[in-house]
């Protein structure tokens, strides 16, 4: 069985991939993912910020970040403040479709297809219940992988703080970062509380009790 030693790229993924390299020349590093091997709670965003690409951590190091995190420890799923460059993560993971920044613009879906087997690989090994996709990209993203729907019927903005069923898994879209208010932030929290966490939403997938 799998132990975990550190929160950060716990499965030991190549910190020197070059599979996309446009990306590899201009990335200060590969931002993999970090936090709990066995949660089962899986965040994906787009793509590392300028701040987590600094960090090195996920969802860390700016305002966008912070937002994130403060949702995660109102959900119980931190015990660090929001502005913690190393949060304590439990029963969580966190995680992008692409692993390199380019700073002045998004992946392209070459880029996104290069990376998706760590993307997989990370999925297979947490085996999570729950799936956050943070941002239309990833929802539409995770749409395909993982529901029957067209990518295109999803919307995040309008999906925000709901819970679509797929296969396998529950997707919990939250609207991007950069979108999430306090009102919204307190509407995700809200939702996840009282309708997820509040009921089994685990799968028959074989896990062990927690
Ligand atoms: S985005 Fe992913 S596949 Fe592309 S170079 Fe970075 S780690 Fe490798």
């Amino acid at each position: 069985m799998f132990t975990q030693d550190d929160l950060y790229n716990p499965f030991g993924m190549d910190e020197d991939c070059r599979n996309c390299p446009a990306l590899a020349a201009c990335r200060e590093r590969v931002v993999h993912g970090y936090g709990d091997a066995g949660g089962e709670v899986l965040v994906i965003g787009e793509m590392p910020s300028a701040g987590a690409e600094a960090n090195g951590v996920p969802f860390t190091g700016d305002e966008a970040g912070r937002r994130l995190q403060r949702v995660l420890g109102d959900l119980g799923l931190s015990r660090s403040a929001p502005d913690d460059p190393e949060p304590e993560l439990q029963n969580v993971y966190l995680t992008y479709l692409t692993r390199c920044r380019h700073p002045e613009r998004p992946p392209t879906d070459d880029e996104v297809a290069n990376c998706e087997p760590f993307l997989n690989g990370e999925t297979r090994m947490i085996n999570p219940e729950l799936i956050v996709p943070v941002g239309q990209r990833a929802l539409e993203a995770l749409a395909i992988e993982y529901t029957t729907r067209a990518p295109d019927s999803f919307d995040a903005e309008a999906e925000h703080a709901t819970t679509v069923r797929g296969r396998g898994f529950e997707l919990l879209p939250m609207v991007d970062l950069a979108d999430l208010t306090e009102s919204r932030a307190d509407e995700f929290v809200e939702h996840v509380t009282e309708n997820v966490f509040s009921r089994d939403y685990r799968q028959t997938k074989g896990r062990q009790g927690r």
